[in-house]
């Protein structure tokens, strides 16, 4: 048989590289980089490559619908057909809707999936409005919120950096995702400044220009400092702030204390290095930052750091023009009311809609449009302030993806659910404690299309090989699931059906499915393949609703002040708080855990908690480890190589010490993987969800206060040498 070449995208991470896969009958037996791809230049990392193993070698895969014989976890499944665990979930969803009312149905997703806006639809159809349950507090809503609010740009706000005068990595890491790494160094050869901001001395740091550390959770103390140093020395233009900015005095009165000592002092960097990084953003435009989740996520101050470095953004005023800050449209479009079935005049923060832990976490409420995780898992174990009768996780396993794993164990095995439902590739640790799991198809095995974090591109993927045993991919279980509950909701026949529907009705793209695949990228908005993106959007009226110029925001400008963060109680102009949990708010408690632990950087292979069986990802990290200091190892008794245990006051967890001058002096870094699966090809342990997980030492309150962030990257832990009891 003839090697099939087949053109798609890999969606193991959000980088969305574009790939080649080539097949022989059911087998792939190469991938490589698309070079013509726009985001990935031909690109391709470990874990995409590794999907040749995921597929050939199913050994430990769900290939078909199993329902539990023994008790919840005992390990005893039986096979079932998708169409009796499709009746048992939709006959389910209708018995605890009428006994309980829908808010007693918890569907979760995991991220990176390309079906955030089919899983609201569901949602929708189920009687639900918004995501019910998805882990935005960790990453996606503190990384854009602050745009949203500051700049009206409802996404991550990336820069155009292979144009860039100077370019800015905020808790960045490209060289770990993204094709862009090469034109980042290539743009340094030709004259780009490269700054690297990030509490790790990172694989960027070691090419920077300026390589900055400040001490986690401390970075909105640092945009404040660059802040004040911009203004204090007048590199900023006066005409972009009058026409497009609104509260520059309050800003500029706010950043007076931010004195590069007082930065210097509160992040444990030097104050030269504030100016440093000020005179290269003031002085040699333009400016693109890459602005990643350590910053503005997972800290107990972390939508004001995040607002704090939007600012910056919005008072450097390289807005929408090549070399700064992108401007796409695609996100504000992608949960429209059509496909989610939502009403849009309808505040989603209004007090007669009940969302678990809405009434705590008001922002979460209206811009995240979910319940409150811990609000939720806390509801499944008591019942308050309502039951939690079932839960459905969608590539999604809450043990390893919440903080706090030892709350979520204890909702995740609690008697008051009737029914848990675990979609995904493997025998999660989520899984294992269902009542019935559900076989996925990965991204070589199925055709859909992603258009929710690619900016202003639309990606084709083509299916490459047939799914194994019965995988599905997701979109068909909620077209299958949702024609149960409301066939009228869900008319198509198939995934086909769905994207082409969704080209037609919201770009303007009315097309074959041939046709459709034919164009492997386009650009959303332009009605021609490979047009290029138009700048300068604001000026033009193309970015708010009323098609007036400027900004959506509540002013119609860049807001250094905030009416929006006003009414949500916080202080409309950016400030800087202390870490919840840190050697200066709780010197007491630093004393017997007087390090700083930072949970969930990447490493090359795996992606979040996935993948750790995979024997080609695996051999890059055969064990768990954590990145402690020279200083700190010596101090507490690590050794390079050697198991040593994290203990924080909610738990411990054991890692092998990396000692490195990459960390920190007073921190540890704990990456994502939590290594919870055995690899039986190579040979290695699993650790569960529980003996290697950082999230087991992370604290669930406080939280942050409008959001619910928590403190997954500034807690405080302590480190000893061995395994104790693990
Ligand atoms: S896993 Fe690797 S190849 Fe796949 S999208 Fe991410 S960076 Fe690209």
């Amino acid at each position: 048989m003839p090697i099939k070449k087949t053109r798609t995208v890999c969606t193991t991470c959000h980088a969305r590289c574009g790939v080649f896969v080539y097949s022989d009958g059911d087998e792939i037996v190469k991938i490589e980089g698309d070079p013509d791809n726009p985001k990935s230049y031909g690109t391709i990392c470990g874990a995409g490559m590794s999907q040749r193993e995921i597929h050939n070698d199913t050994e430990g895969r769900l290939l078909y619908p199993m329902r539990r014989v023994g008790e919840r976890g005992s390990g005893e499944w039986e096979r079932i057909t998708w169409d009796e665990a499709l009746d048992t979930i939709a006959s389910e969803s209708r018995r605890i809707i009428e006994e309980y009312g829908p808010e007693a149905i918890i569907t979760g997703q995991g991220t990176g999936r390309t079906t955030n806006h089919w899983h609201c639809r569901l949602n929708s159809t189920l009687g639900l409005e918004g995501w019910s349950l998805v882990p935005t507090h960790v990453c996606l809503m503190p990384h854009i919120l602050p745009n949203a609010i500051s700049l009206g740009i409802f996404s991550p706000a990336d820069g155009d950096l292979p144009n860039s005068g100077t370019m800015v990595l905020w808790g960045q890491n490209p060289a770990m995702e993204r094709g862009i790494m090469r034109l980042i160094l290539d743009r340094q050869k030709a004259g780009g400044n490269l700054i690297v901001i990030d509490s790790r001395f990172q694989d960027m740091s070691k090419h920077a220009d300026l390589a900055i550390q400040p001490r986690p959770g401390t970075d909105g103390a640092l945009a404040l400092g660059i802040i004040r140093e911009v203004i204090a020395n007048g590199w900023y233009d006066q005409e972009w702030i009058d026409n497009w900015t609104y509260g520059f005095e309050d800003l500029r009165a706010r950043v007076e204390e931010f004195t590069p000592e007082r930065v210097a002092e509160i992040c444990w960097i030097g104050p030269e290095q504030v100016r440093e990084a000020a005179r290269m953003m003031g002085t040699a435009g333009p400016v693109g930052m890459m602005v990643g989740l350590g910053p503005g996520c997972m800290h107990t101050n972390a939508i004001q750091n995040g607002r704090a470095i939007a600012c910056l953004q919005g008072l450097l005023g390289w807005i929408d023009v090549p070399g700064g800050v992108n401007v796409p449209v695609a996100f504000s479009v992608m949960l429209d009311d059509k496909i989610t079935l939502w009403d849009s005049a309808l505040d989603p923060g209004r007090p007669e809609l009940f969302t678990f832990g809405g009434d705590k976490h008001p922002l979460y409420k209206s811009f995240g449009r979910s319940n409150d995780p811990n609000t939720v898992f806390k509801a499944m174990i008591t019942g308050e302030p309502r039951p939690v009768k079932m839960f459905v996780a969608i590539a999604d396993d809450p043990l390893l993806c919440y903080e706090d794993s030892n709350l979520t164990y204890e909702a995740m095995t609690s008697p008051n659910l009737d029914l848990i439902v675990v979609k995904d590739f493997y025998l999660s640790p989520t899984a294992q404690l269902a009542d019935i799991v559900l076989p996925t198809a990965d991204w070589s095995e199925r055709c859909t299309y992603d258009e929710e974090l690619d900016g202003p591109f639309i990606l084709a993927f083509d299916q490459a090989v047939p799914a194994p045993g019965e995988c599905w991919d997701d979109w068909r279980f909620f077209l299958e699931w949702g024609k149960r509950m409301n066939p009228e909701q869900w008319p198509w026949a198939d995934e086909k059906e769905m994207v082409l529907w969704r080209l037609k009705e919201f770009y303007g793209f009315d097309l074959t499915w041939e046709e459709f695949q034919a164009v492997p990228v386009r650009i959303v908005g332009a009605t021609e393949p490979g047009a290029e993106p138009v700048h300068k959007k604001y000026e033009k009226g193309l970015l708010r609703p009323d098609g007036q110029p400027g900004f959506p925001t509540v002013t119609g400008k860049i807001e250094f002040s905030s009416p929006a963060m006003a009414a949500f109680g916080y202080d409309p102009v950016p400030d800087y708080t202390e870490p919840a949990e840190s050697p200066v708010s709780q010197p007491e408690l630093a004393k017997e855990y007087p390090l700083i632990g930072s949970t969930g950087h990447r490493v090359y292979s795996f992606f979040h908690s996935a993948w750790t069986n995979v024997p080609a990802q695996r051999a890059f990290y055969p064990e768990p480890f954590a990145v402690v200091h020279p200083d700190d190892a010596a101090r507490f008794g690590v050794t390079d190589g050697e198991w040593m245990t994290i203990s924080s006051p909610r738990g411990k967890i054991i890692s092998k010490a990396l000692v490195s001058r990459e960390a920190k002096a007073g921190c540890v870094f704990i990456p994502r993987p939590a290594w919870r699966d055995e690899c039986k090809a190579l040979g290695l342990s699993g650790y569960g969800w529980d003996r290697a997980n950082g999230n087991v030492l992370v604290p669930s309150e406080p939280a942050e206060p409008g959001y619910g962030a928590t403190a997954m990257r500034s807690f405080l832990c302590k480190i000893e040498p061995g395994r104790g009891d693990l």
